[in-house]
């Protein structure tokens, strides 16, 4: 068995936007848009048409200027969703219709206060307009992780049969735990007789931290394609972060044989851009993208690093399309680097000088943490200045 293809559904701009301090202008949205097209997801989410105009527009706009990639919009099982939703996709090379409602009974009482048997009516009668519509209808299980299982596998079969095409099941809350929502999805594909005809989905958030981790589950579980976001940006802690998901895959594809079809060296400058457009900084430890995910302070890391980036890199910065510039000096630095440092600017510093520009970095380090390059020619300066004699 070879290598298996994960779709990547983009959903940055529906549920990562809708999450506080992210909302972009239309043409914020159109230019992101045109970003996830070269980054080469297969599905962007653009939108909930319904929501506000201002969406029904941004997704219509969008299915008209972006031809390769899937466009879908989000639509609850209604009426007047569906059809704002049929609208803004009209334009689309390729556009699917995403509906959901929720199947828990958390949220069928509380929330929908509808019964389960009027749940399941709405979203069979959703799926069944929606492929009126367009032949590719994605529907969604509000909540599925916490959804009694015989009630949420009758759903899906029925979903199924009335033409969805891919079945998503969202662990809306982040609740699950990896080896939990592996067997949720091998339970019900093994149990649902239609599953074959449908490609399930898993849509995992973070606030446990386990979105990245609980969507590989989902994979090696059986899904074939995965909802996320850049900058794992969404509804609270967010989504599952894309970059996340597609350099997991690549750098451990000897455990996991899934393949992607996402253009590494676009993912720093998609998570650059939407970072500017939104005005929302990336945590400087965020894996893949952060500003540390590739630099090194610690003086035992910096001399390994030296030697062979292998020792403390698994991956290249260069390669996920990020600036490489991983020996940071600080308070933690060590010889190796300043030496490496003042080469690099073209100082040659003698080795007897290399001491005492040591010791000023670091006094000059205790004052402001990351050392910059005008601290280390300035260094230099004051060591020459005080020992004329020793420069050659
Ligand atoms: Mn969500």
């Amino acid at each position: 068995m070879g290598q298996q293809p994960v779709r990547i559904f983009d959903t940055t701009l529906r549920d990562g936007e809708q999450a506080p301090g992210f909302s972009l202008r239309q043409e914020e949205k159109l230019q992101l848009a045109r970003q996830l097209d070269a980054l080469g997801v297969d599905i962007i989410e653009a939108g909930f048409p319904i929501a506000s105009v201002s969406d029904a527009e941004a997704v219509r706009t969008i299915s008209k200027e972006v031809r390769r990639p899937v466009i879908a919009g989000l639509a609850r099982c209604v009426r007047a969703d569906l059809e704002k939703a049929a609208w803004a996709l009209a334009p689309a090379a390729r556009g699917r219709i995403h509906t959901f409602i929720a199947t828990s009974d958390l949220h069928l009482q509380v929330k929908l206060r509808i019964s389960r048997d009027q749940c399941l009516a709405s979203a069979v009668d959703a799926v069944r307009y929606a492929r009126q519509q367009t032949d590719d209808v994605q529907f969604s299980a509000e909540d599925a992780t916490r959804s009694d299982p015989d009630f949420l596998c009758r759903v899906v079969e029925q979903v199924i049969a009335a033409g969805a095409t891919t079945i998503n099941l969202p662990d809306t809350v982040g609740f699950s735990t990896p080896d939990e929502l592996r067997d949720f999805f091998t339970g019900v594909m093994g149990r649902v007789p239609n599953a074959d005809k449908a490609v399930f989905s898993a849509h995992c958030h973070d606030d446990l931290g386990l979105a990245v981790a609980n969507s590989l589950a989902a994979i090696q579980g059986g899904v074939r394609q995965v909802e996320c976001t850049i900058n794992g940006i969404g509804e609270r802690a967010g989504n599952a972060a894309l970059e996340e998901i597609v350099m997991a895959l690549h750098v451990r594809r000897d455990r996991m044989p899934f393949t992607v079809g996402v253009v590494h060296k676009e993912l720093y400058p998609s998570s650059a851009m939407l970072a500017e457009l939104t005005g929302q900084g990336v945590q400087v430890n965020k894996a893949i993208v952060g500003r540390n995910a590739f630099a090194h302070e610690a003086g035992i890391h910096q001399d390994g690093m030296l030697k062979d980036r292998r020792t403390y890199e698994i991956m290249r910065a260069e390669d996920v399309g990020a600036p490489w510039n991983p020996l940071v000096l600080g308070r933690h630095s060590g010889r190796h680097a300043v030496q490496k440092r003042c080469n690099d600017l073209g100082l040659a510093v003698e080795l007897t000088e290399l001491a005492d520009v040591y010791r000023t970095l670091m006094v000059r380090a205790n004052e402001c943490k990351v050392l910059g390059d005008s601290d280390v020619i300035e260094a230099v300066s004051t060591v020459r200045a005080a020992r004329p004699a020793s420069v050659s």
